[in-house]
């Protein structure tokens, strides 16, 4: 790791300003429509937005949309809500597949200087002639074409005269070049394949090498910043701005991606994944995409300030979902409504308390934000506890319910724990308990101490809600042997039918809230109805139930 070189960007951008290389400052994020935004996007788009956002500069959002048979209108919509959703505003959307017009006229111009030439040899040749880092590569046959063979194969490319695969365009560099990048890289393939914006109007397509050194000169993108797996193409890339004789020279600058521990991180396998019905879509919750994080119940604050903690940094490395967690949890502590929600119910009966009494208690809606006021929750004989709560023979220190221990009932009253009803079983199915009424929360009772306190429902309000758990979706793999596809975690989602508070009844799709003592959930914006409430985990308390 380089630490310093957090601001290697920055530092060159002021320096660029201050020389008067530039004026404004000009970036883009350039995703290829071919699937939804994962969270290493939004590393690269809080860079790109806000970097130029601090040197009031401009930010387009251009669709690098170049391969037809990859993409589809589908993703540029989600593509679009998303980088909207996290907070940025692009000055310009662009279509990179709007200039090929333009990059076929630079083609041209290209092979009237003899820098390219037409090869008819497959991709398996070009490849295998390539030579390696200690070879150097084979002139193609066809190398030495004249430009007006050239001209006219090339035409007649675009006509269509030629089938996928039989030709290409490549540009004539240096099949002795060190860096492989240069050994005459193919600048135009033939697809014959519908495109998402330009139709059946091309069947030759520029390649990304090619294709986005020129996008970026077109739009005047000062600084062009991408992720490092591209350093080696940033000669290619000077070469086609300055062989292309492009009037606004943009530079290329790389920084590190960013790998999240034990999440896939490619477009390419996430659509695996929801090709093959192993996640419920893009923005499944347990996907890494924007809309994925977004159902769960992420919030943009907590995305922005993950990736602004990350910084500009050359070094990749991998960064711990954890900390991902951290900023979602700090986000929502003082932003979420906090409630009593019961996920695994067990039913306590207070004995002593009047049937068919009904008590209404005023509570915080979060404690460290009075500001937030006050809600109504109810409380009866009959309450739902989480199961986890009570057991029969408690290990040491447990201090919650156990025959003959008392504890509070949050925000309510001290009880406890009289007697078990089990099925024929043996499972526990209902546990009976006393109550106190001195000890009532807020009376200033101090007669006596409990060591726990535990939350519920009251049963005579509670309405059933599904509670979705997360896991990671995929396992560890220490050796990284198995395919991503076959490392999904089998209990990566666990459906709970529980309880949720009258308090919280009207809670609309991406409402989200802190079950006490349990974690910050999410209506889930998909599968909740007007009858059913779905909520989805975003993420557990870091204290594990310690009250
Ligand atoms: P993937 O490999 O997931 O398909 P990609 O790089 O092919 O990603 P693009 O749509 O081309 O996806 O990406 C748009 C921009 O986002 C590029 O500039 C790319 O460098 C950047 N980017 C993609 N993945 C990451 C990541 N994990 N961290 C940082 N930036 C990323
Ligand atoms: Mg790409
Ligand atoms: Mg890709």
């Amino acid at each position: 790791t380089t630490p310093s070189s957090s601001d290697f960007i920055r530092e060159t951008i002021t320096e660029d300003l201050q020389a008067g290389r530039v004026s404004q400052v000009v970036t883009r994020f350039p995703p290829e429509p071919n699937g939804y935004l994962h969270i290493g996007h939004a590393k690269s788009i809080y860079i790109n937005f806000g970097v130029a956002d601090e040197y009031s500069g401009k930010t387009n959002l251009r669709f690098d949309d170049t391969n037809p048979l990859k993409e589809d209108s589908e993703y540029v919509n989600a593509i679009k809500e998303d980088v909207a959703w996290l907070g940025f505003e692009w000055d310009g959307l662009f279509f990179a597949s709007d200039y090929f017009e333009e990059m076929y006229n630079r083609a041209l111009l290209l092979i009237n200087k003899g820098k390219a030439y037409v090869d008819d040899q497959s991709a398996d040749q070009v490849r295998e002639t390539r030579g390696t880092l200690t070879e150097p590569g084979q002139n193609s046959p066809y190398r030495d074409r004249t430009v007006e063979e050239n001209l006219n194969l090339f035409e007649r490319m675009r006509r269509g005269e030629f089938g996928d695969g039989q030709k290409v365009l490549r540009a004539k560099i240096d099949m002795a070049s060190p860096n492989l990048n240069m050994r005459d890289p193919v600048l135009y393939r033939i697809s014959h394949a519908v495109h998402h914006n330009t139709g059946d109007k091309w069947c030759i397509y520029p390649m990304y090498a090619y294709a986005h050194p020129l996008e970026d000169a077109i739009e005047g993108v000062t600084h062009s910043l991408c992720t490092l797996e591209f350093k080696d193409q940033r000669p290619l890339y000077d070469w086609v701005v300055r062989e292309c004789e492009m009037p606004h020279v943009p530079h290329q600058y790389e920084f590190g991606r960013l790998n999240l521990s034990n999440t896939v991180m490619s477009k390419r396998y996430l659509k695996k994944l929801v090709d093959e019905k192993l996640v419920d879509g893009w923005d499944d919750p347990r996907m890494p995409t924007i809309s994925g994080l977004r159902r769960r119940g992420f919030t943009p604050e907590s995305i922005r300030s993950f990736v602004k903690e990350l910084g500009i940094t050359v070094a990749g490395g991998e960064v711990d979902y954890k900390l991902l967690e951290h900023h979602v949890r700090q986000d929502l502590n003082l932003r979420a409504p906090r409630t009593m929600a019961v996920i695994r119910p067990l039913k306590l009966v207070i004995t002593n308390y009047p049937e068919g009494q009904v008590e209404t208690l005023d509570v915080k809606i979060n404690p460290e934000v009075p500001e937030m006021g006050m809600a109504q929750v109810r409380f009866s004989r009959e309450v739902y506890i989480e199961q986890e709560d009570f057991m029969e023979v408690p290990p040491p220190k447990y201090h919650r319910l156990y025959p003959g221990n008392e504890v509070r009932l949050k925000d309510a009253y001290f009880v406890k724990c009289t007697d078990v009803i089990k099925d024929a079983d043996g499972n526990v199915v209902e546990v009976h308990c006393t109550y106190d009424p001195e000890t009532k929360s807020g009376s200033g009772f101090t007669g006596r101490k409990v060591k726990g306190t535990i939350h519920w429902v009251s049963c005579e309000s509670a309405i059933p809600a599904e509670i979705r758990l997360y896991e990671p979706m995929l396992q560890e793999d220490a050796d990284n042997a198995l395919p991503f596809d076959e490392r999904m975690n089998p209990d990566s989602l666990k459906v709970e039918q529980g309880y949720i508070g009258i308090d919280i009844k009207d809670a609309q799709p991406q409402e989200k809230f802190q079950f006490v003592r349990q974690g910050f959930f999410n209506v889930d914006p998909k599968d909740t109805t007007p009858d059913k409430k779905v909520f989805n985990l975003i993420v557990s308390l870091k204290s594990s139930f310690k009250i």
